[in-house]
């Protein structure tokens, strides 16, 4: 079922010009399962070449026609979608059920964004002068340069990549050397539903190798990143020197205020489901529990009743809810933030430690009173971990949701819709849901602020990133 993954460059899957490859392991038993081609400058020099010629073609082809393309892609990747989630969870490690959802998102995605390839209006601006016409169009912005993390191998992939399709761009990917297979099967779905050759490429390398030579080539329009704060930020400021577009999706530590007026049993389960969704490593995943004091038992009751309930196991077997960890330095990244929040005296009410010796599993880990120096307050945890903590006014939560430099999403539970609405407004963040968790559906834009990023990934939004606009100001002589 999993196969050794290729390059695909110029419409070809082929090894990498120098012949190395890079392992590939099933983080629920830590063994290598397949290899993944590495690209060597020759191959991106093709890549780039390719990608030029690509973006001439396709500019020139009508939205309409790369409508229809795209709504063939998603046909195809639908139709394949249990092979692709058995291998994306494979590489990946979440449950199969976690991953066939995030393969039909990623059809849906490329139908949403294949739509709305027809409705790249621009518009008419009137005049001062008789005789003069001023109009404005969207011009694709040329080939894009694409770095995708390992957490949603797919989802991650296909928002960029039906970005540019979608718009008339071209694009190189440089999907996860850790979880190769599903971005390729992707591609393929666009590769066999007709794209023609140069439009999409797909690389895999060392990452900082291959940005550093991406970002500054002159062929290259646009970068876009998905992944955490500090490399998007050295990929920005490369991208600001060269004076490329860039979109960036970093991280997050996203603020889950739970008010006692809330229904606190519902609001705990569903906080611990989304939490607790691919192993925490989710860049939305409800990160700080906030609890209004006079519901704070109930709620960690509820959370912890749900953690300690949760199946730990390889993502194939039927019964897992929670799978391992996607790599081996998220396992040691979760043990120092616990050892770091309990050596400062928090508490651990469950989890804290590795399950087993094989693969990559943590457990479901909940900590209170957890003082406020800790490492877990501050950094994102990307992982299973979790703390909980109380309030006692509107002011001190908004003033706690908003402590930390990142704004991507923020989270509340109230029936109060005057409480709604005043934290909703007050709260920095990209995306806020309130009473139930509803981010990150096609139609949605999805982005953050501040240090988690710029510009937008779904929603009508979703295109601005690969489209130039131009003005078009014309005199009758
Ligand atoms: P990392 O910061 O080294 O890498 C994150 C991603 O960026 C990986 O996919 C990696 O291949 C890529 N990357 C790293 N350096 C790069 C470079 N110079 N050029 C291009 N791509 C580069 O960390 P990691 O150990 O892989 O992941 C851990 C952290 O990354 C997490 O704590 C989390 O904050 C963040 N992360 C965020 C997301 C997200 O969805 N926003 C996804 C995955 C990881």
């Amino acid at each position: 079922m999993y196969t050794d993954t290729l390059l695909h460059i110029d419409g070809t899957w082929r090894p990498g010009t120098s012949g190395r490859t890079i392992p590939v392991e099933d983080p629920g038993t830590g063994e290598q399962i397949g290899t993944v081609a590495h690209a060597d400058t020759a191959d991106l020099d093709e890549a780039l070449a390719a990608a030029e010629r690509g973006f001439l073609v396709w500019k020139n082809t009508s939205a309409h026609e790369r409508y229809l393309l795209m709504k063939r892609a998603a046909g195809l990747f639908r139709e394949r979608a249990d092979r692709v989630a058995h291998r994306l969870t494979l590489e990946q490690g979440k449950p199969l059920a976690e991953a066939l959802g995030e393969v039909n998102l990623g059809a849906d995605l490329i139908d949403w964004f294949a739509e709305e390839a027809r409705r790249t209006y621009g518009r008419v601006i009137p005049s001062r002068a008789a005789g003069v016409e001023s109009f404005v169009l969207r011009e694709p912005v040329g080939p894009v340069a694409a770095f995708t993390p390992w957490n949603f191998p797919i989802n991650q992939v296909v928002r960029k990549l039906s970005g540019a399709v979608a718009t008339g761009c071209s694009i190189i990917v440089k999907a996860p050397e850790e979880t190769p297979a599903s971005p390729a099967d992707l591609i393929a779905a666009f590769v066999d539903a007709g794209l023609p050759p140069g439009v999409a490429q797909l690389v895999f390398g060392v990452p900082a190798d291959v940005s550093s030579y991406l970002i500054p080539h002159p062929t290259i329009k646009k970068i876009t990143f998905t992944g955490s704060t500090p490399v998007g930020k050295q990929l920005a400021a490369l991208a600001g020197l060269h004076m490329k577009r860039a979109t960036m999706e970093l991280g997050g530590h996203a603020p889950a205020v739970v008010f006692a007026d809330a229904d606190v049993p519902r609001a705990a389960k569903l906080l611990a489901a989304f939490k607790f969704r691919n192993a925490g490593q989710v860049c939305t995943s409800p990160t700080r529990m906030l609890v209004e004091r006079p519901a704070l038992s109930t709620f960690v009751d509820g959370f912890v009743a749900y953690a300690h309930k949760l199946q730990v196991g390889h993502g194939l077997d039927p019964a897992t809810r929670m799978g391992p960890l996607a790599n081996a330095r998220r396992l040691a990244a979760m043990e120092f933030l616990v050892a770091d929040a309990c050596d400062r005296g928090a508490t651990l009410l469950c989890g804290g430690k590795r399950i087993g010796t094989a693969g990559h599993f943590f457990a479901p880990t909940v900590l209170v009173n957890v003082p406020p120096g800790a490492r877990i307050l501050h950094e994102e945890p990307f992982g299973p971990i979790v703390p909980i903590a109380a309030f006692d006014t509107l002011e001190e939560v908004v003033a706690e949701s908003n402590r930390l430099p990142y704004g991507l999403a923020a989270y509340a539970y109230t029936s109060s819709l005057r409480t709604a609405q005043t934290w909703g407004a007050a709260v920095e963040s990209g995306m806020v849901s309130i009473n139930h968790h509803g981010l990150a559906l096609p139609e949605l834009p999805f982005g953050g602020i501040k240090d988690s990023g710029h510009g937008n990934e779904g929603g009508t939004e979703g295109l601005d990133g690969y489209l130039n606009t131009k003005l078009i100001t014309r005199a009758a002589l």
